[in-house]
Order: C-alpha cells, then sequence, then structure tokens
C-alpha cells in the first residue's frame, strides 16, 4: 500500500501551532515510508474561512519547510484540494446513501432540535437526534422536497452495538454507538459538514494514514460507518496527543502565543521549532534532544510517538533556539540578522514614520528599537503612574489584550476604534486609557505613534506584550474574572 498522509486546516483564523504540530508528524510519516504528504483545504465553514487564512497558513508551513506534494497551490491528480471547490462531489455521494437506505432526508426545524436537546439534557442524556424523520414514507418526503421544505441529510447509526477501532497510537478504542448522533452530512445550505467531506476527500485523495489531533477520536465511529456505507477501505488512524497550556488545558492563545507568526516574527528559526514542536511527541532513540527533520525521517518509528499531552513550554523552545542560533556560525548568522531586523518590507512600513523625525540615519535604532527587535524587559515600577492606579492599569491592559484579539482586520483604524470603546467601558479617556500601553508596546512613555507601530508589529506580538506586562504587575483570578464579566459588555468584543 502506498503511503499517503494529509494536513487539512480550516483556514479560519492565523495559521496555529497545532496545525504544524500535526503536519509534521504527517510529513515525517509519509516521507520516513516513501510516501507523500498532501495539503488540503478544509472550507466548508463559509462564514468563518477566509483567502486571508488560507493564505497564511500556507506561507507559515512553508516558512516551516513542511512542503507538501499536492496541494490547492501545487494541484495533483486527485484535486481539486479545496472543499469549497468540491460541493458537488459530496452531494452526489449523500444521495447516493439515500438511495442505500444508510442517509435521510431531515425536516426537522431548529426550534424542535432546540427543545429535544432540552429535554434530554434535563433527562442528563446524550443529546442525539431522535430519529423523527426516519418515519416518514417515500411519498411523505417526496411532497416535502417538492413543496421546496428546507431540509438536510443525516446519516443513520446503529441503535445498539460499539463500534471498534484500532488507534496506531492507542490501540483499540471502543464507543458504543447510543453515544453516536445521527450526524448531518448535508447542511440545508447545500454544504457538506466535516464528517462528510472528511471521508469522501480522505477516500478519493487515497489517504492510507490520518494523523490528526486527539479531539477527533469521538468523530471515528461516525467516519467508519460511512467508509462502510459507502464499502470503502477504512485508512489507519493516528491520534496525536493535543499541546496543552501549562495547567494542562488545551493550548490557547490565551495562554501561550499559538501563532506561527508569532514565532517566525519575534526571530525563532523555523528549524529550531521544528525540532521542539517534534520533542513534544517524540523522542529519539537515542534520547538526544537536537535533531533536524532528515535524522527523524531516518529512524522514524511510530512506536516511539508519545501519548502524554505534551505541555508547550517556552522556555524550553528558547533553549533550542539559542542552542540552534549558536550552531549557525558567523556567516549565517549575520544573514538572519540582517533578514529579521533590516528586512526590507518591515523598514518601509516604518519609514513613514521615521522620515519626518530623523536628522540623522544613526537616530533611527533609538526610535525603532522596539519595532525592529523585541521592547526592553519591564517590571511593576514600570507602571506607576501619578494618573491610573495600579487597578486600573490592569484593568486597561487586560481589555485592552482581549480586545485585540477580536479584531476582524488588523490595522490601526481596527486597533483604535476597540480601544475607544474599551475606554469607554471603564469610564476613561482614551489618552489615559493609552498611557499604560506605550509602555508595554514599546518599552517607553514616549515612543513613535503606537497605533501605527503596533499595526506593524502584528496581532501575536502587541499582544503578548501586554500580556508580558501584565504578568509583571501580576493579576488576581478573581480580578480577572470580574474583568471577563466587563468584556462581555464590550460590543466589538463578542
Ligand atoms: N479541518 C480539520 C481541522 O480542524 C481537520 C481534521 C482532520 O484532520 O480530520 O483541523
Amino acid at each position: 500500500m502506498k503511503v499517503r498522509t494529509r494536513v487539512a486546516p480550516s483556514p479560519t483564523g492565523d495559521p496555529h501551532l497545532g496545525t504544524a504540530y500535526v503536519a509534521l508528524f504527517n510529513w515525517i510519516f509519509a516521507k520516513a515510508k516513501g510516501g507523500s504528504f498532501l495539503l488540503r483545504i478544509e472550507d466548508t465553514d463559509q462564514a468563518r474561512s477566509s483567502t486571508e487564512s488560507e493564505i497564511a497558513i500556507i506561507e507559515a508551513l512553508k516558512w516551516l519547510g513542511l512542503e507538501w506534494d499536492e496541494g490547492p497551490d501545487l494541484g495533483g491528480n486527485v484535486g481539486p484540494y479545496r472543499q469549497s471547490e468540491r460541493k458537488e462531489i459530496y452531494r452526489n455521494y449523500a444521495e447516493d446513501l439515500i438511495l442505500k437506505g444508510k442517509a435521510f432526508r431531515c425536516f426537522c426545524t431548529p426550534d424542535r432540535l432546540d427543545q429535544l436537546r432540552k429535554e434530554q439534557k434535563s433527562r442528563k442524556e446524550t443529546s442525539r437526534y431522535d430519529g423523527q424523520c426516519l418515519k416518514l414514507s417515500e411519498e411523505e418526503v417526496k411532497s416535502k422536497v417538492e413543496a421546496g421544505e428546507s431540509h438536510v441529510i443525516r446519516m443513520v447509526v446503529p441503535e445498539v452495538g460499539d463500534s471498534i477501532f484500532n488507534d496506531i497510537l492507542r490501540g483499540e478504542i471502543r464507543i458504543p454507538f447510543d453515544q453516536i448522533d445521527m450526524q448531518v452530512l448535508i447542511k440545508a445550505d447545500g454544504m457538506p459538514t466535516y464528517h462528510m467531506a472528511v471521508v469522501v476527500d480522505d477516500h478519493l485523495m487515497e489517504i492510507s494514514h490520518v494523523i490528526r489531533g486527539e479531539e477527533w477520536i469521538n468523530s471515528v465511529p461516525k467516519h467508519i460507518l460511512l467508509y462502510e456505507y459507502f464499502g470503502w477501505q477504512v485508512p489507519e488512524f493516528l491520534h496525536l496527543s493535543l499541546l496543552r497550556n501549562p495547567d494542562q488545558s488545551k493550548l490557547s492563545k490565551r495562554k501561550n502565543p499559538t501563532s506561527i507568526n508569532f514565532y517566525r516574527d519575534s526571530g525563532y528559526l523555523p528549524d529550531a521549532l521544528l525540532n521542539y514542536l517534534c520533542s513534544m511527541g517524540w523522542t529519539m532513540p537515542d534520547e538526544r534532544e537536537l535533531y533536524n527533520l532528515r535524522e527523524i525521517v531516518e529512524v522514524f518509528d511510530e512506536s516511539r510517538l508519545s501519548m502524554g499531552g505534551p505541555i508547550f513550554d517556552q522556555k524550553k523552545l528558547n533553549w533550542i533556539n539559542g542552542q540552534y542560533i549558536r550552531a549557525l556560525g558567523e556567516e549565517e548568522f549575520v544573514k538572519k540578522l540582517t533578514n529579521q531586523i533590516a528586512d526590507p518590507e518591515k523598514l518601509k512600513k516604518i519609514a513613514s514614520l521615521l522620515i519626518e523625525r530623523t536628522e540623522k540615519l544613526s537616530d533611527v535604532i533609538g526610535q525603532a528599537d522596539y519595532i525592529l527587535g523585541d521592547r526592553r524587559s519591564l517590571d511593576a515600577t514600570d507602571f506607576e503612574f501619578p494618573s491610573l492606579e495600579k487597578d486600573m492599569v490592569i484593568r486597561v491592559l487586560y481589555l485592552a489584550s482581549r480586545s485585540l484579539e477580536s479584531a476582524k482586520h488588523w490595522d490601526k483604524d481596527q486597533i483604535f476604534q476597540l480601544f475607544s470603546l474599551a475606554a469607554e467601558s471603564l469610564k476613561i479617556d482614551l489618552k489615559k486609557f493609552m498611557v499604560p500601553i506605550f509602555v508595554a508596546i514599546s518599552g517607553r512613555s514616549v515612543s513613535l505613534p503606537i497605533f501605527d507601530s503596533m499595526a506593524i508589529l502584528g496581532r501575536d506580538l502587541s499582544i503578548d506584550r501586554m500580556r508580558s506586562a501584565m504578568d509583571c504587575l501580576g493579576i488576581s483570578g478573581k480580578m480577572k474574572k470580574k474583568l471577563e464579566k466587563e468584556i462581555e459588555k464590550l460590543p466589538s468584543v463578542n
């Protein structure tokens, strides 16, 4: 059997470290077994997907060096590789399942389903479709369809028994069918759900090994049923453990920078980031900590993958990155440094801010140091202001960073708008609100125009600086809870 693996990100936000982690192991697995690695874009959620996010994901994976053999940008024999371009394929397969009696049209209204869910919840039952539309006769279905009644297509799920399957990492897994919902396959708008699209695509794209995050384990029974209904061969499954925050929760941007762009823009080396990501799910046979992709491919054996929830530790990543920097040699170091600090794209963005303020070219570093590199490190005394109490400083920083998470576009007008709303909700004027922001972002009380600076730094670096400022001040759990309530009231953040 030819080994074919894939990474299938949904383009609904910044390129996530989790995507890099899953892509990495798919890449290694394929290369180690002489197979192919594919990129598929899962953009069936049209409200949340964007081309901007797809481009960012592709660029981030390329920056890491995880190149694919087939994908939306490269093409290949089993394309298109973007699900929004495959709508008709899914629809036809769903109609096939109806003919086989393995799927049915469901005309239940959202109100009825809501009511059903509530009743099941009050009885402490798993929320599950009750099969009402399975009872409709063929004529009833026909007349409803002819009358243009809105409906979805759901899959049939057995009432009794267990779904038993094997996971390469976890061994045998057993999930009772009564916990499996009669999953919607095609939504009322004609778009497939993830479950329908993933099975059809993995089959048509001849994926031999489905390697993905553990959050999908509970979906496997639905997927296997679909493979069986179609009469297709079921691929092998390998569910990787999710990356976690230090408190064991799923790695989230609230607690750690999760965007690959953050690591690129902060000056991490792609090989070091890959090495670190790899070390979270894999140990080398000789247990050495530093290794490159080529070395893993040579010795890769899936039985050495680990199952424990790996905790993302930025300090450990920094140590690894430092090792890679030292291994560069001076010439390569200078090259990388020049790319990082004197990147012409970045300088072009700063030029308009600097040109009016520069008498000698050497003035530039003193003014733009915090954009060209990291800002100086801060402590609590940097946040003592005559005009603002410490409590208010914390509130400003917290609200500011949380509201930036909700920015729809990243530009200075949007930042200005979000901060104006946040200042209003704290009942202080914007000028006062900005006092701690200047320090958090630039390390100084006076800097280049701060909204422009943040626009150039990007969302991740800006939020990270505010978070590290909050760390200097310390924020209690109680205060956080109180502030989260305040955030709920902010119109633009929700
Ligand atoms: N689009 C899914 C995701 O979020 C892919 C899951 C899978 O690999 O099956 O990551």
